[in-house]
């Protein structure tokens, strides 16, 4: 079967034709500068890249493309459309209501739509490519798969803040946590690795990307995780700040005359190891500072380091232990001294780092040595393949 997944934002959509018997990514692609001119990067497997440039006013315009670039006699990879068995979506936030994926019918577009004010960038964008698919492929059934699901497991100590409780009643406003798809992927990968039935398992897994989480995982069931209500929650990331004392804000408005949103746009877009480092969001361009000696991307490494191993440890206290701690996305795959930092802050648990194993980037590996008390692991994550796989079961249990 071939499922089509698509990650729509509110000016790009991502997308990948996967092969779901051979899990194979057939081609895959990016529209950007959606509703300002409009550029399609598409690759079909042993294809060359090609480059388009063409007029997207909106997103069905878009997934109009992609459609021809998937059929195109020369750069595609089907005949008809008929080929295509499901389309898979991302969605990010779905509040309460979602537990699990679902296939799409308006009744489920408008529960979509009743989350929109807890994702206002994200959802609308979202249910756009929904739209713009059923629209496009009536005949071909899509799939809803939510950020969220994955962490509605948390018991309530877990996602109740401390604030009035009303607030909770009467606007839903909890934790949900995100990044639920990898969590769920990355944390079954790891418990298929551990020598124990699954309900005895205890996982911590590090999505630490451009945006970062760290999710407990007890018995194959997100427990808690440290996005919250929104995205901004948590450790300090690329440009988001992450968890600081709310005060502040209030505090920051009087000393700079801002308004709340323009203190909102910082903490997102201009806070975090960007904000600290002054240099980059990026995690080579601080490990290049480092090498350069700069002291700002030094903390900036530091105090990321150090929040991921807080977290951690207060996840081992929520579970009465871990069996395994497992690094995924752009720095969890790739970057072996964050690696080491957090580990280093973790040996009173008995981890010992393998060191040569730690230099791997970017695949499957025990990076804990055979005595530590702790595995460690890198585990690459496919948000994509995660997405495809949920949908496949879906259309096959229709
Ligand atoms: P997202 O931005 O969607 O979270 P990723 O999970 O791919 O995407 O994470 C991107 C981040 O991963 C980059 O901003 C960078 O900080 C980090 N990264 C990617 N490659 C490397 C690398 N080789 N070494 C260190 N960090 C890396």
């Amino acid at each position: 079967m071939k499922i089509l997944v698509i990650n729509c934002g509110s000016s790009s959509l991502k997308y990948q034709l996967i092969d779901s018997d051979s899990e194979q990514v057939l081609a895959k692609g990016i529209c950007e500068r959606i509703k300002i001119d409009g550029v399609l990067n598409h690759t079909a497997s042993g294809k060359d890249k090609i480059n388009v440039e063409a007029p997207m006013p909106d997103h069905n315009a878009a997934v109009k493309l992609v459609i021809d670039a998937l059929l195109d006699s020369e750069h595609g990879v089907i005949q008809s459309l008929d080929e295509i068995d499901a389309v898979g979506h991302r969605v990010v936030h779905g509040g309460e209501k979602f537990a699990a994926s679902v296939i799409v019918n308006d009744e489920v577009l408008k529960a979509i739509e009743e989350c929109n004010d807890l994702a206002p960038l994200h959802n609308p964008a979202n249910l756009i490519g929904i739209e713009a698919c059923r629209t496009l492929m009536p005949d071909i059934p899509n799939v809803v798969v939510f950020d969220t699901a994955f962490h509605q497991t948390m018991p309530k100590e877990a996602y109740i803040y401390g604030l009035p409780y009303s607030y909770y009643e009467k606007y839903k406003i909890r934790r949900y946590g995100f990044h639920g798809t990898s969590h769920s992927f990355v944390s079954a990968k790891t418990i298929e690795l551990l020598d124990k039935p699954k309900e005895d398992t205890k996982v911590i897994v590090c999505h630490l990307g451009g945006g970062a989480s760290i999710c407990a995982v007890q018995g194959g069931r997100s427990i808690d995780t440290s996005m919250g209500m929104t995205p901004l929650e948590g450790i300090v990331m690329g440009t988001r700040s992450g968890s600081i004392d709310p005060a502040i804000i209030e505090y920051i408005a009087k000393k700079e005359n801002k308004s709340i949103d323009e203190i909102m746009n910082i903490l997102n877009k201009e806070s975090g190891v960007m904000g600290i480092s002054g240099r980059s969001s990026d995690f080579r361009d601080i490990d290049e500072g480092i090498r350069n000696g700069e002291e700002r991307s030094k903390i900036a490494f530091s105090v990321f380091c150090y929040q991921a191993a807080k977290i951690i440890g207060g996840y081992v206290a929520a579970m009465n232990g871990v069996d395994a701690i497992s690094f995924t996305a752009g720095i969890g795959e790739n970057d072996s001294a964050v690696r080491a930092a957090v580990c280093e802050r973790l040996t009173y648990l008995g981890i010992t780092l393998d060191k040569e194993a730690n230099k791997k980037r970017g695949e499957l590996t025990q990076i804990s040595t055979a005595d530590s008390k702790v595995k460690v692991f890198v585990v690459p994550t496919n948000e994509e393949l995660a997405i495809a796989r949920e949908t496949l079961a879906f259309i096959g249990n229709q």
